[in-house]
């Protein structure tokens, strides 16, 4: 459920009109609902078993705003880089809520991590703990840390975004397991607490996730039988978000409830500390982008919609040939006419294309639309490519609104950069 709804016949994010903000801020903008990342975050919390860890995936959405929405009521956070640990921490996110992921983290990052003391670190290769081991040691700290297993499993929407088969790069794979437990528990400056896996994202059908997770529950009692107090399992995000909305397809908290249902059966009587790191599902549906109508361009076969937002805004479609909805602002009437589309942006490439052979209500240049579902992995990934402008991000919390991102300016996009010695 979210909180983007038609009132009088406009586009509202929660209280506020989104022209009110266009008028503001102009577009592209991405803008985001409060109160529905609460909700999201609070309905998978409590779906949860009861002592469960929620670590939010911030790589999603890492607006401050946001970060100190869900800090607010306790959310934790998976971060992949140093960059990452530092704003969740600026956003009020304690570093004992504070999990480390990722393949290649540097020594300067590991021992930022371990300095600020984070509540587990997730190891994903044998170089990777010997480095943390090092790290720990030299700063006289003992981290606790799991390791990220591949169980060979492959699930998720697009080959982008599958992360579980051993084909991918990450984690450590199955077979190592048991001789990496082994030797992480007698190395210096670690304490290794249990096992992590993530295996992918966009995953709506719980099957594959439901064998993996067997699998390693599998892995957690052989630990067990060797005599390793396997403690934590953190069982990662990917949970996924209904892109297409039209019916039939169900939807709701009803998903997430399914998913803890898979757990609690997989998991039966494993008496283990859960931890969880979902990006997706708490983002996606919480934000939207607005564009402006700039041209109608007609081909004989097809019209292109020209809008002022690009795939450097947001590069889903171009990147996963992501499906995001596209709202009027201005609601369409029962006799509004429909025109399909080819909708574009400005940037010099054919990738920069949000959809093909779009059925829309009929959009005149000037009018503004809304991408649904952009609040995830959407400014996280935008880019000044073609020197546009970083797009600016807005937070709604009821009836008030504020500009969580400024829009760049030109001096601060033209200031970064410098010329050589030779060239003054
Ligand atoms: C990307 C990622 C997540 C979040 O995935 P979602 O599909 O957004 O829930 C969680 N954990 C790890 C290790 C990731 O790389």
């Amino acid at each position: 459920m979210h909180h983007f709804a038609y009132r009088n016949g406009r586009l509202h994010a929660e209280g506020v009109d989104i022209e009110t903000i266009v008028a503001a801020v102009g577009t592209p903008v991405y803008i985001y609902s409060s109160a529905t990342f609460e909700r999201h975050y609070t309905v998978f919390r409590d779906a949860m078993p009861a002592g469960s860890h929620v670590f939010y995936a911030m790589k999603a959405n890492a607006n401050l705003g946001v970060l100190a929405t869900l800090a607010r009521i306790g959310a934790g956070a998976d971060t992949v880089s140093e960059g990452e640990i530092r704003k969740a921490m600026a956003a009020g996110i304690p570093a004992d809520r504070i999990v480390f992921s990722g393949v290649g983290k540097t020594e300067a990052e590991l021992s930022h991590a371990v300095s600020v003391g984070v509540y587990q670190i997730n190891i994903e290769s044998e170089g990777e703990l010997e480095a943390l081991s090092r790290v720990a040691t030299r700063l006289g700290r003992t981290q606790n840390a799991v390791f990220r297993v591949n169980p060979d499993i492959g699930a998720g929407g697009h080959a982008k975004i599958t992360t579980g088969s051993d084909a991918n790069k990450f984690g450590i794979s199955f077979s190592e397991a048991e001789r990496l437990y082994a030797k992480g528990s007698n190395l210096p400056g670690i304490r290794i607490k249990g096992l992590a896996l993530h295996i992918g994202s966009q995953i709506l059908e719980f099957e594959s996730m439901g064998e993996a997770f067997a699998k390693v529950r599998g892995l957690v009692e052989r630990l067990r039988a060797e005599g390793h107090p396997v403690e934590r399992l953190d069982l990662g995000g990917g949970v996924g978000v209904p892109y297409k909305m039209q019916p039939p397809f169900d939807y709701g908290p009803d998903v997430i409830h399914r998913y803890a249902a898979m757990i609690r059966s997989v998991l039966a009587g494993l008496d283990i500390e859960l931890g969880f790191e979902p990006g997706r599902v708490i983002a996606a549906n919480a934000g939207i982008l607005v564009a402006r109508a700039l041209y109608v361009n007609k081909r004989t076969d097809r019209q292109f919609l020209v809008v002022d937002a690009a795939m450097n805004d947001l590069v889903r479609p171009a990147m996963y040939e992501a499906y995001h909805e596209i709202w009027p602002v201005r609601e369409a009437g029962p006799d509004t006419p429909t025109a399909t589309y080819d909708v574009v942006g400005p940037i010099c490439e054919t990738g920069d294309t949000f959809t093909t052979e779009r059925r829309l209500p009929v959009i005149h240049p000037g009018d503004l639309i809304a991408f649904k579902s952009a609040g995830a992995y959407g400014a996280t990934m935008a880019s000044t490519y073609n020197q546009r402008l970083l797009v600016p991000e807005v937070l709604v919390r009821g009836d008030k609104f504020a500009v969580t991102r400024p829009r760049q300016s030109y001096d601060d996009l033209i200031g970064q950069d410098r010329l050589a010695a030779w060239q003054s």
